[in-house]
C-alpha cells in the first residue's frame, strides 16, 4: 500500500525543547530512525539540523539514508513567499534538498518578515492589547503551484498537504501538475479517518499519521482531558499484554498496519527505542477490528478549537 520508501516509522519534532533537538535527533539516528519530521513552526529546525549533521558526521547515516520532512509555515502562503520559507527551513535544516515538503495546515495568514519574527507562529500581532490571527486571500492552488516550483528547481523531492479534508483533495486533484505524495493528518484509534484515507490513497497519495498515540501529546497544551488516553483502554492492553509489549506499541503498529506511517515524538532514548520496535509482531485482524472499534471522531488538534482559545480567533477548518 505504501508508494513511497519513506521509511514507516519517523521521529516526530514537535515539542522537542530547542536546547534538548541537536541531542535527541543524534539519539534518535543512534537509535535507528532515518525519517524526521519537521516544521518551521516546531522552532527547533536549526536545533535539528545541527543534529543530522553531527549524526552524519559521526558516520552514524548518510544524507541518502535520511528522509527529512518539513512544512510550509501559514504566514509564507503567497507565491512569492513559498521559496524563501524553504530555502529557510533547508538553510536550518542545513540541506541542499528535502524529501517531502508540506503545506502544513490549509490555513493562509498575513505574511510576516523573518527578520520581524521567525517562526512566526500564529498570532500577527502579539504585542497588541488584544493580538489576534490575520487571514491572508491566498487561495490554496497558488500555494500549490509555487510547490510544484520547488520541485522543478530540485530544492524538495517530492510535495504534499497536511490538515486536509476530502474536499480539499478533490480540488487539489483538478489542478495539481506535480501530483500531492502525501497527506498527513491527525490519526489514531480515537480518530480513524477511514474516508479520508481511503480518498487520498485512492488519488494515490500516501498517508502519515500525526499525533498517533493520540491524547498523549495534548495534556501538557490542556487540549485533552484526564481519561482521554488510549492506552489504557482495553483492546490495546489486550493486545500488548498478548503480544508482549506496550500499549504505545500496540498503537504504532495499528497505525502502520493499516497503512499509514507513524511519526511518534519523545524526548526519552528509552521510548526512542520502544517507538521503534514494532516490527517483530503482528496484530490479527479480530485485535486490529477491536482497536478501530475505539473511534469516537475525537481530534485532538482542531485550528477550531484551540485557535479561539489560545489566538481569539475563530478559525474552523473541520466542520
Ligand atoms: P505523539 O507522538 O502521538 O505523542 C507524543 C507524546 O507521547 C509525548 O507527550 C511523549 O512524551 C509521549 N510518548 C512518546 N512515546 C511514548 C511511549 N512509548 N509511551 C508513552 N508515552 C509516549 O504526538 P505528536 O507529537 O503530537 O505527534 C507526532 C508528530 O507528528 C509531531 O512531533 C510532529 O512531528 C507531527 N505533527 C504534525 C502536525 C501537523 O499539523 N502536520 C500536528 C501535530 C503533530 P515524552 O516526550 O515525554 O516521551
Amino acid at each position: 500500500m505504501p508508494r513511497l520508501n519513506m521509511p514507516r516509522i519517523g521521529f516526530g519534532l514537535w515539542k522537542i525543547p530547542r536546547e534538548h533537538t541537536a541531542a535527541s535527533v543524534v539519539e534518535a539516528v543512534r537509535a535507528g530512525y532515518r525519517h524526521f519530521d519537521s516544521a518551521a513552526d516546531y522552532a527547533n529546525e536549526a536545533e535539528t539540523g545541527e543534529g543530522l549533521a553531527q549524526a552524519m558526521a559521526e558516520g552514524l547515516a548518510s544524507r541518502d539514508d535520511l528522509w527529512v520532512t518539513s512544512k510550509l509555515w501559514n504566514t509564507f502562503h503567497a507565491a512569492e513567499h513559498v521559496e524563501e520559507a524553504c530555502r529557510k527551513s533547508l538553510a536550518d535544516l542545513q540541506l541542499d534538498y528535502l524529501d517531502l515538503y508540506l503545506i502544513h495546515f490549509p490555513i493562509a495568514l498575513e505574511y510576516v518578515a523573518p527578520e520581524t519574527r521567525y517562526p512566526p507562529e500564529w498570532l500577527h500581532d502579539p504585542d497588541a492589547a488584544e493580538p489576534v490571527m490575520k487571514p491572508a486571500r491566498v487561495p490554496l492552488h497558488e500555494t500549490w503551484k509555487a510547490m510544484e516550483a520547488l520541485v522543478e528547481k530540485g530544492l524538495v523531492k517530492q510535495i504534499g498537504v497536511c490538515n486536509y479534508n476530502s474536499a480539499l483533495l478533490h480540488d487539489l486533484m483538478t489542478y495539481a501538475t506535480v501530483k500531492p505524495a502525501m497527506l498527513q493528518i491527525e490519526a489514531h484509534p480515537y480518530l480513524t479517518q477511514d474516508n479520508l484515507i481511503r480518498c487520498a490513497q485512492g488519488y494515490g497519495m500516501d498517508v502519515t499519521a500525526f499525533s498517533p498515540l493520540g491524547a498523549q501529546s495534548y495534556f501538557e497544551l490542556d487540549m485533552a482531558a484526564e481519561g482521554e488516553s488510549l492506552l489504557g483502554t482495553a483492546p490495546v492492553m489486550v493486545a500488548a499484554q498478548a503480544h508482549g509489549k506496550t500499549p504505545a506499541q500496540v498503537l504504532l503498529r495499528w497505525g502502520v498496519q493499516r497503512g499509514t506511517a507513524v511519526i511518534p515524538k519523545t524526548t526519552k532514548p528509552e521510548r526512542m527505542r520502544e517507538n521503534l520496535a514494532i516490527d517483530d509482531f503482528e496484530l490479527s485482524a479480530v485485535e486490529m477490528a477491536a482497536i478501530s472499534s475505539l473511534n469516537q471522531n475525537r481530534r485532538f488538534n482542531d485550528p477550531g478549537v484551540f485557535a479561539e482559545a489560545a489566538f481569539n480567533t475563530f478559525h474552523p477548518i473541520y466542520d
